[in-house]
């Protein structure tokens, strides 16, 4: 395939919240790495390029996943009825310990080669994955998602306190493997870029945040971490961290909480007036992981985020949520933005509902995640990365029904999956 082409089908993308925009039987067309434009018809200029022509199929940008946890997917779609005494009883049955066996590298190396395969076969395109403490695991990680032609980043994790034994690094050991591990992606792994990922307050020492904060500024690499996920979680970070106005000053007073480098900040389901203030003022994308909180009884302030400008994209938060497939977790975006409403702001049964609808949540998960990389991507308008899947709704279809493209995005959205991904480009490369 040359490196200037088009692809034709039922473009559906979103270039504001509000609404979809749709061309049926539409032209995308990609030079090298970027999107030329989206057209109803082929453009004159355009004639005798090479079309692939995916006829009644859905055309949708790539999707961001914000926020996911690769070595936890092996226990994906469970754990979610533990008693319910506090974080620790999952983190201590089932992420520690899933966690731990990464220090294996053949074991490593079956696992994430599993989850870059199954990821292929989704429609996220770009990411922001957590990997382990492990530097050689990671990087491998990073090499089996490079080799398939996947964008984003992938961040050796720091926990040098309150983690299990034999699996948390000593203060010494957290700054240097990090060092280490920032010179060797330096040159390798193609799109996928490292990001500092200290896991939380509560798992990192101040000596080692300290570091950490010197080391973004030196190596100008992004951030992400968890951020206001819990109450309890909140008042540990209090505890720890006397005297702050929000938990998010236990990142900013290191540098990173946005001031340095782009960060993304996981959950974000408590902020208090002074951490929203703050997040207005910093370069922080919070990542909305609708269906994690939810099975926790949380439900984020999305829109409250969004009436503050503060930028929001969407993760599926694997293995605190159970699928891979970012489009599945719409539904959970959606509904619990309108129930968050109903249950904590409406004031008068006759009022009008309010809460992201499905464009909205489309939205986050495509260009509003998308905003968080370097190069513009998630959307299908003129100098953003060509990123496209191909979506065959077929098997979810009859003759005797015909349903428009918006229709038949929504029912994938609540009953697709891998099944529907019928191609994937990524950065114009056809990696599926
Ligand atoms: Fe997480």
């Amino acid at each position: 395939m040359s490196s200037t082409y088009a692809i034709r089908g039922n473009l559906i993308f979103t270039k504001t919240p509000e609404k979809f925009t749709v061309l049926e039987h539409g032209y995308l067309i990609c030079e090298d790495r970027t999107i030329l434009g989206a057209f109803p018809e082929l453009p004159d200029r355009y004639r005798g390029m090479e079309v692939t022509d995916y006829g009644e199929r859905l055309i949708i940008p790539g999707l961001s996943d914000l926020h996911l946890h690769a070595p936890q997917y092996g226990f994906r779609g469970m754990g979610h009825y533990i008693p319910r005494d506090g974080w620790t009883t999952w983190f201590d049955l089932y992420a520690f310990p899933e966690e731990s066996r990464y220090a294996d590298l053949d074991y490593a190396r079956r696992a994430y080669t599993r989850l870059a395969d199954d990821l292929l076969t989704t429609t996220t395109t770009r990411f922001a994955m957590f990997a382990t403490l492990h530097r050689p695991a990671t990087e491998l990680l990073m090499e089996l998602l490079s080799e398939r032609g996947f964008a984003g980043y992938v961040g050796k994790l720091n926990m040098d306190r309150n983690s299990l034994p034999g699996y948390q690094e000593t203060t010494e050991e957290t700054i240097r493997e990090t060092i280490l591990w920032l010179n060797n992606c330096q040159g390798h792994f193609g799109d996928i870029k490292p990001i500092v990922t200290p896991r939380y307050t509560p798992t990192s020492t101040d000596t080692s945040m300290e570091a950490l904060g010197k080391i973004v500024e030196e190596y100008r690499v992004p951030v992400m971490s968890h951020l206001s996920e819990g109450l309890n979680e909140i008042e540990w970070v209090k505890e720890l961290k006397p005297g702050l106005s929000c938990y998010g000053e236990a990142y900013d007073m290191y540098g990173m909480f946005g001031s340095v480098t782009p960060t993304i900040m996981a959950h974000c389901v408590y902020p208090n007036e002074a951490e929203l203030a703050l997040m207005s003022r910093r370069n922080v994308t919070v990542a909305h992981c609708a269906q994690c909180n939810l099975s926790l009884g949380n439900i984020a302030p999305i829109r409250t985020y969004l009436e503050h400008g503060i930028r929001v994209g969407l993760g599926t938060d694997v293995a605190g949520g159970d699928t891979l497939e970012l489009l599945r977790h719409l539904p959970f975006v959606t509904d619990a933005s309108y129930a968050r409403w109903n249950l904590t702001e409406r004031q008068d049964p006759m009022e009008e509902p309010k809460g992201l609808d499905l464009p909205a949540a489309f939205y986050l998960a495509s260009k509003g995640g998308g905003s968080f990389f370097p190069q513009k991507a998630g959307s299908f308008e003129e100098g953003f990365c060509f990123d496209a899947v191909v979506l065959d709704d077929q098997r979810l279809s009859d003759e005797w029904h015909s349903y428009n493209p918006i229709e038949r995005l929504e029912r994938l959205t609540r009953m697709g999956d891998d099944r529907e991904i019928h191609a994937k480009y990524i950065n114009g490369k056809k990696v599926l």
